[in-house]
C-alpha cells in the first residue's frame, strides 16, 4: 500500500508511521516529493490493516498498490527513476547509446573497440568477461582478465562500462570493476543473483527472458529494488516466438507497456533481437521512435572475427550511421541525444 503524507506533514509524523509499519514487520520505502512525502509500504502478502495507518497524524490518504510487482510499479513511483552514471542521466529526456562487443576478446580487440565507440559518439562500453552461452563447448569469455581490460579501456576513453555477471558469487568481483551489471536472459529468474546484484551498489541491466512474459519480467526487477538497489533498467532483447527468419523477435510493443506500468528506464537491445546486423539499425531507430530511453548494440571491429556473435555485430562505421539516425529521431520526438564524456582518448595506454 502507498500512505500518502499530508503536505506539511512533520519528520516525527513521518518517523512515526515508518515505526508503525516496522512493528508490523513491513518494509517502509519513502518517496521524499518536492510537496509531499509517500511511504510505500511492501510486506510478504499477508493482510494489513489499512485503517491503522489512516488515523495517524499528517497522513492524507492510504491506497493500495493493485500491481503484483510493488517497487515496480508507476503507482508506487509516479514519476521516471533516473540513474546518474558518469554525467548521463538514464531515463530522463536523453537519449543514450550503449556499444560493444559481445565479449572482451583481447585487449587489443577490446581497446580498438572501445576508442571506435567513442569516436562514433557512443556512451558507453560494453563487453562480457563471463559469457552464458547455450552451448558448454562455444567461448566462455576471458573471467577476471576480461574485466581488467575493460577497465582499461574505460581510463582509455572515459566511457563507463557495462558487463555482465553470470552468478551470484561474482557480483562482489564484478561490482569492483565495473560501473553497471548486466544480467542476461538466461539468468532472468535467476533469483539469487537478483538478490546478490539487489545488494550491490552498482547499477543494473536487467534483460528479459526468451520466454518471459512481462509481467514476469518485472517481478524479476522487482528482486533488485527488493534487496535495496534501486538503479534498475529493462532491456528487452527479443523473445522466442514461431519465426525463424531472425534469432528472436522484437516486442516492440513491450517499449511503451512498460513505459506505462513501471518509472524504470528502458533500453532495447536490436543486436540479439534480430540476430542480423543488417536489421539493427531499423530495429535501433523503432526502439527510440517506441519510447525506449536507450540502445544496447553489438559493435566489433572486425565481426567476421568475432568469437561471438559476430553475425549481428556492427561494424564502426555502421553504429556511428545508426547514432545519428537516433539523433534525428530523438528530436523528432522532443528527446535529445546526450552528450558524450568529454574526457580525451588517453593514448599512453594504447601503447
Ligand atoms: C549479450 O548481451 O551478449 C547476451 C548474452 O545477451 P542476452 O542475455 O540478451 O542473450
Ligand atoms: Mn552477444
Amino acid at each position: 500500500m502507498m500512505i500518502i503524507m499530508k503536505t506539511g506533514a512533520t519528520q516525527e509524523e513521518i518517523d512515526n508511521i515508518v515505526a508503525r509499519v516496522k512493528s508490523n514487520k513491513l518494509n517502509a520505502h519513502l518517496i521524499t516529493g518536492e510537496e509531499r512525502t509517500v511511504i510505500g509500504v511492501v510486506g510478504d502478502g499477508r493482510p494489513v490493516e489499512q485503517g491503522q495507518f489512516v488515523r495517524m497524524p499528517g497522513v492524507d490518504q492510504v491506497t493500495p498498490i493493485s500491481r503484483p510487482y510493488k517497487l515496480a510499479s508507476r503507482e508506487f513511483h509516479p514519476k521516471n527513476t533516473i540513474i546518474q552514471l558518469n554525467g548521463l542521466e538514464i531515463g530522463s529526456d536523453q537519449i543514450f547509446v550503449i556499444g560493444g562487443p559481445c565479449a572482451v576478446e583481447s585487449r587489443s580487440q577490446l581497446l580498438d573497440a572501445a576508442v571506435k565507440i567513442k569516436e562514433a559518439g557512443g556512451h558507453a562500453l560494453r563487453g562480457g568477461a563471463f559469457k552464458p552461452r547455450t552451448s558448454p563447448y562455444s567461448f566462455q569469455g576471458m573471467g577476471e582478465e576480461g574485466l581488467k581490460i575493460l577497465a582499461e579501456a574505460r581510463e582509455l576513453t572515459g566511457l563507463p562500462i557495462i558487463t555482465e555477471a553470470t552468478s551470484p558469487d561474482l557480483v562482489p568481483m564484478i561490482s569492483e570493476y565495473t560501473d553497471v551489471i548486466q544480467i542476461g536472459a538466461r539468468n532472468m529468474q535467476n533469483y539469487a543473483l537478483l538478490q546478490a546484484v539487489g545488494k550491490s551498489n552498482r547499477p543494473a541491466l536487467l534483460k528479459r527472458g526468451m520466454s518471459a512474459t512481462i509481467n514476469d519480467f518485472l517481478m524479476a526487477a522487482e528482486y533488485i529494488l527488493s534487496k535495496g538497489n534501486p538503479n534498475v533498467m529493462l532491456c528487452e532483447r527479443g523473445i522466442r516466438t514461431f519465426e525463424t527468419a531472425t534469432r528472436n523477435t522484437t516486442d516492440i510493443n513491450a517499449i511503451p507497456v512498460l513505459k506505462s506500468l513501471t518509472h524504470l528506464p528502458v533500453v532495447l537491445d536490436p543486436s540479439h533481437s534480430t540476430g542480423h546486423w543488417e536489421y539493427v539499425t531499423s530495429l535501433a531507430r523503432a526502439g527510440i521512435a517506441a519510447g525506449a530511453d536507450g540502445l544496447i548494440i553489438e559493435v566489433h571491429p572486425n565481426p567476421i572475427e568475432a568469437l561471438s556473435d559476430g553475425a549481428q555485430s556492427l561494424k564502426p562505421k555502421r553504429f556511428k550511421e545508426l547514432i545519428e539516425q537516433v539523433d534525428a529521431i530523438s528530436k523528432a520526438i522532443g528527446r535529445d541525444l546526450a552528450s558524450i564524456p568529454t574526457k580525451a582518448i588517453n593514448s599512453e595506454i594504447m601503447q
